[in-house]
């Protein structure tokens, strides 16, 4: 590819919950840290991103097998209303992580460790915090799944 070079001022953010309000445009589609922003405490950014590209690759080759425009909104709609919602809810819960570990308040200690407790004691708890942190939630692109499509 050859050297890559800035196209713009170089420019930082922090780590924190934000999302694009579209992640759509005619002939654009955001994916990755481009769409989306949490913090690491949940160590979950690249896996959405991950995610993302293999959900646009999908919808993209599903769209390009009927003949159709791959660029056009209309294609890409399908895309940003997969993952936007869906990345919605890690980014939500990578979120109420970093606020309750990051908070000394007592009230907020106690209910910690209520959620540690629950966490190790109770199956469906663990369960579905594992479900949403692992993405094995909701609509799995085919090419991202472990055994493939
Ligand atoms: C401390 C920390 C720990 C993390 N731990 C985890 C973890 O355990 N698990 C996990 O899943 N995720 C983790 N993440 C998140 C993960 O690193 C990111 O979500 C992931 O790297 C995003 O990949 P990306 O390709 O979308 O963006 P990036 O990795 O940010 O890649 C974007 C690239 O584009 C380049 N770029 C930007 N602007 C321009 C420009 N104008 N011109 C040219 N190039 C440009 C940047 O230099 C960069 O190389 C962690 C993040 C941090 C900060």
């Amino acid at each position: 590819m050859g050297r890559v070079e800035p196209d713009s001022p170089r420019r930082v953010f922090p780590v924190r919950l934000m999302q694009s309000d579209r992640y759509i445009l005619p002939r654009l589609a955001l994916v990755g840290d481009a769409a989306h922003n949490c913090h690491p405490v949940g160590g979950q950014g690249l896996n959405m991103g991950i995610r993302d590209a293999a959900a646009l690759a999908q919808v993209l080759g599903q769209a390009q097998s009927k003949g159709q425009d791959i660029g056009h909104v209309k294609t890409l709609q399908p895309y940003q209303r997969w993952r936007k919602l869906e990345n919605w809810v890690i980014l939500a819960f990578t979120d109420f992580l970093d606020r309750l570990f990051s908070n000394q308040w007592p009230p907020i200690i106690g209910l910690r460790r209520v959620g540690l407790w629950m966490l190790r004691h109770i199956g469906p708890v663990r369960r579905i915090a594992l479900a949403i942190m692992t993405g094995q939630f909701g609509k799995r692109p085919a090419i991202a799944q472990v055994n493939g499509p």
